[in-house]
């Protein structure tokens, strides 16, 4: 379903996966397996839907268990288990708010408990408020745009790290627009800049234990964060090189590659995946 013209409507309910028409394909049809992620442990937050689903799912493909945080969205989250266990892989859902540092601490326990081990984390969970304005960005809105996509990366690396081992690697989501900026969206894209930076800061602090640290720069990709938070729609994704927006199955791939040892001699990029435009690293 790689239209270039996708007729947006407007959701129900925010941020359900379940209400989005039409829906985002989370994995292209003819997918080729190779076994790459054979018994891995992966831990991705956000990972009911959008983007994250589509992780989850080809990381499934490729043979890992996989646990799943997600903020509320249980229906998504039930449903994202299924695909995974359809292909004969565990799933173990972990429900609750990341900004909570307590609840990071809980999601690791639940994961080592459930898998005994660790080798992925995908930090993947974000929200965003658009605004045009500046003076009318809320205290409220930009503590908790930093909360939820910046302050659980620590959090979760805080409990994780002693867990790590030789191998194991960590994938962070950032965007396109920590590189070329946005005019509504200062301080989602000010918390992005703070991953791509945190990226490249914590693999050069973790590369002499060989574990690995990169990011995924998304462009406009068709999920429920956008359907739900930005008004106009009709022309998403046009302005882009290749004239569309992208679907989840055209960005989980990227995390694939990072989380196998195909990308065994890369640590601290970021591959930016947002339909050709070009931008710094
Ligand atoms: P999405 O809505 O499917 O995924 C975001 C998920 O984050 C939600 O499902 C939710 O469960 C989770 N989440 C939000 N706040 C949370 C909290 N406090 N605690 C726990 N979980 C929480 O949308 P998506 O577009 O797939 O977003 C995934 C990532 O991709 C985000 O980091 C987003 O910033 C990034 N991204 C998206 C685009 C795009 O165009 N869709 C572009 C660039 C970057
Ligand atoms: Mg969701």
């Amino acid at each position: 379903m790689r239209t270039s013209k996708i007729k947006a409507q407007k959701q129900k309910k925010p941020g359900m996966e379940s209400k989005m028409v039409p829906k985002p394909e989370y994995i292209r049809k003819g997918y080729k397996s190779s076994g790459k992620l054979l018994n891995k442990i992966a831990l991705i937050t956000g990972g009911d839907s959008g983007i994250g689903r589509s992780v989850a799912l080809h990381y499934a493909y490729e043979g890992a268990h996989v646990a799943i945080v997600y903020l509320s969205e249980k229906k998504d989250a039930k449903e994202t288990k299924e695909l995974i266990e359809a292909q004969n892989r565990k799933c173990l859902l972990i429900k609750g708010d990341l900004s909570d540092e307590k609840f990071c601490k809980k999601c690791i326990d639940a994961t080592l408990k459930e898998f005994g081990g660790i080798n992925i984390v995908v930090n993947n969970a974000g929200t965003h408020f658009s605004e045009r304005d500046a003076t009318k960005i809320t205290t409220e809105h930009l503590k908790k745009t930093f909360e939820t996509n910046i302050y659980p990366m620590f959090y979760l690396l805080k409990a994780l790290l002693p867990y790590l081992s030789k191998g194991d690697c960590i994938i962070n989501t950032s965007s396109v627009t920590a590189y070329r900026g946005s005019d509504h969206l200062l301080d989602y894209s000010s918390t992005k800049g703070a991953i791509s930076t945190f990226t490249k800061s914590l693999s050069t602090m973790l590369a002499k234990k060989g574990i690995r640290v990169n990011g995924v720069a998304p462009g406009p990709i068709w999920t429920p964060l956008v359907v739900s938070s930005f008004d106009k729609l009709d022309d998403f994704g046009k302005n882009t090189p290749l004239g569309r927006p992208g679907q989840p199955s055209e960005v989980g791939p990227a995390y694939v590659f990072l989380a196998s040892q195909d990308s065994s001699y890369i640590t601290g990029q970021v591959i930016h995946v947002n339909g050709g435009e070009i931008v710094g690293s």
